[in-house]
Order: structure tokens, then sequence, then C-alpha cells
């Protein structure tokens, strides 16, 4: 018992090893990137994510062997560049599987742009926000969320969109079109353009299976 207390305290002494059911998150996420102009390379994406304990009632954490939950802190800060990143590892509590995909997926990527892209946390409307909670609308604008955790102009105002859109015709051209499987589910997501008149209009076809 009081082992565990030591290991709890100061945190997991080693990185676990990969859970692959993951990868397909971090598939996503350096798809993401490079549709934005970032690269994310396959050394980074090595980072092993784990299910295991986080500390004090948080999803994720990005850490490094023996630094616990506050990892991210500004005293950790100089381990989380790009050069360290093949000491971090991000653990994600199991109790995050009771959630949706989006929200999973919502904080995989934040933990990965913690660990990868240096990104600390924000009040601002961003997956960087302390609580996914507050982004309850990230499965239907996903493509700004992401535009602004990739460092581009996030039109969270500006974009206009139409839920319930009829299917898309052969020649719609696809904004965003991402499908994929994880942890025995399917998580869909698609933009295009509205079929009439105007190109500032978007569908947003968002679902979950
Ligand atoms: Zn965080």
């Amino acid at each position: 018992m009081i082992l565990f207390g030591v290991l709890t305290s100061c945190g997991q002494r080693k990185a676990p090893s990969n859970d692959a059911r993951f990868d397909i998150y971090k598939i996503q996420f350096q798809e993401e990137a490079k549709k934005r102009g970032i690269e994310v390379t396959d050394g980074e994406l090595s980072l092993p994510i784990a299910f295991g304990e986080t500390g004090s009632g948080t999803d994720g954490v990005c850490t490094v062997p023996g630094m616990g939950k506050n990892a991210f802190s500004a005293a950790a800060n100089n381990l989380f560049n790009k050069e360290n990143y093949d000491r971090k590892f991000i653990l994600i509590h199991p109790e995050i599987l009771e959630k949706d995909l989006f929200y999973i997926e919502a904080v995989v990527f934040h933990e990965l742009a913690h660990c990868l892209l240096g990104r600390d946390h924000t009040e601002e409307r961003s997956i960087m926000n302390v609580s996914q909670e507050r982004n309850s609308d990230y499965p239907k604008l996903r493509t700004i969320y992401l535009d602004e955790l990739f460092g581009l102009e996030a039109d969270f105002e500006d974009f206009i969109m139409q839920l319930g859109c009829s299917k898309p015709s052969e020649e719609t051209e696809f904004i965003d079109n991402v499908l994929y499987d994880s942890f025995g589910r399917t998580l869909r997501y698609s933009i295009f353009p509205a079929d009439h008149e105007s190109h500032e209009v978007y569908c947003v076809n968002s679902s979950l299976k």
C-alpha cells in the first residue's frame, strides 16, 4: 500500500506500452494536421497512449515517467517540446468509454496537442479548454475546432450550417469527410456546401453508431 501511494503521488514510473486501439486517433490527428499544413511525423506518433489512472478526475494526461498528473505545468514545460516526444506518454481514463466517440476523440486530440504541439490550456473556445464538456457542439463544429487546434483562424461565428441536409450528390465536393471505427462504434462526420446557390452555407452530417 505504501508503494502504491508513492506511485500514485509521483506518477507512473515507466511509460506504458501503446494500446493499439488508440492508433486510429493518432492517424486522424496526423491527417487533420496535414490538411492544415502541419506535419506530425510517425516518430512523434510513436508516443504510447494507454488506459490508466489520470488523477483528480481528469479524462487524460500527457506526461513523462515519474511526473504524475500535473506534468503539463510550467515547471515541466521544458520537457514538452518536440525533441523530447520519445519520453512522453498519454494516459486516458478508462471511464471515458462511457462517452461518445466525438468526446473521446477530442480528449485524445487534446492530449496529443499537449504532447506534440506544445499547446497549453486556454479559456477560449477550443479543444484545449480544460473541459470538453464545454465543447458540446464539437460533433457539429469539428472542422472549426480542429482549425483552432492546429493554429488556423477559427470561424466559429461565421460558420453557417444546415443540419439534416439531403444526401450529397455524386458531384458533391466534400470539405470534410471522416469515417472510422473505434471501440466497436462508428464516427461519421462530413461537411459539404448546401446544394443551392451559395457556398456560404454548409451541410453538416455528424453521426455516431
Ligand atoms: Zn489538458
